[in-house]
């Protein structure tokens, strides 16, 4: 049930490298908590197979995304590979006066930048049970060339890295259990007293 409580709407990132199954953990976030949005980023990286623009990505070319910069459209953008992705304000602003928390799939560089512009942030961080088992996974997909897997292990070993700057940190040896846990991050978040600005006043109809 729905806290009866007012509370400010929280940022929740979720980080890891490519292939440890954060996409899975987001998807079953979003389908198990009604509460909850994704902010869908922009990114100059092509568009791929199976792909929706706008629901995955805004996609957008290199001028497009140089003008967003210029309009300040941005929380955070960063390099990613060879592409730029980019947290758009006007997504989380939305979202957030609609009353709803905000689940961001961004990298370690975009994490610093929002917790710059915005301490309150929940930060998750996902680990693969072991790099045997990402490479694995990377292949699983079959969307990558050798070169991009061995480049995308690399900075998989890159971002992993970041892992203590971090609030929370999960392995995900299994997608459901991950999912799980990331869910009671979430409740628990929600239930920060300084994130509830109605209990004064539920307080004051308790003990006047
Ligand atoms: P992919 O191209 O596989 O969808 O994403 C590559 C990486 O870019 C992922 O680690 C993802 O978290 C990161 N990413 C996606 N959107 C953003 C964003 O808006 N900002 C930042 N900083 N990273 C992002």
């Amino acid at each position: 049930m729905a806290d009866p409580i007012t509370r400010r709407g929280l940022l929740y990132v979720l980080s890891s490298p490519s292939g440890a199954g954060k996409s899975t953990i987001a998807r079953k976030l979003l389908a198990s908590d009604p509460e909850l949005t994704l902010s869908v980023s922009a990114t100059t990286r092509p568009i791929r197979a199976g792909e929706v623009d706008g629901s995955h990505y805004h996609f957008k070319t290199d001028a497009e995304f140089d003008a967003m910069i210029e309009d300040g459209a941005f929380l955070e953008w960063a390099h990613v590979f060879t592409n730029r992705y980019g947290t758009l304000k006007a997504e989380v602003d939305r979202t957030l006066a609609a009353g709803r928390d905000v689940l961001l799939d961004i990298d370690w560089q975009g994490t610093q930048q929002l917790k710059q512009v915005d301490p309150d942030i929940v930060r998750v961080f996902i680990l693969p049970p072991s790099m045997a088992e990402l490479e694995r996974r990377l292949r699983g997909r079959g969307t990558d060339s050798d070169e991009v897997i061995a480049g995308r292990m690399e900075r998989a070993a890159a971002e992993i890295s970041h892992w203590a700057e971090y609030d929370y940190v999960l392995v995900n040896d299994d997608a459901e259990s991950c999912a799980a846990k990331a869910q009671a991050i979430l409740e628990a978040e929600r239930l920060r007293r300084a994130r509830r600005t109605g209990l004064v006043d539920f307080v004051r109809t308790l003990i006047g």
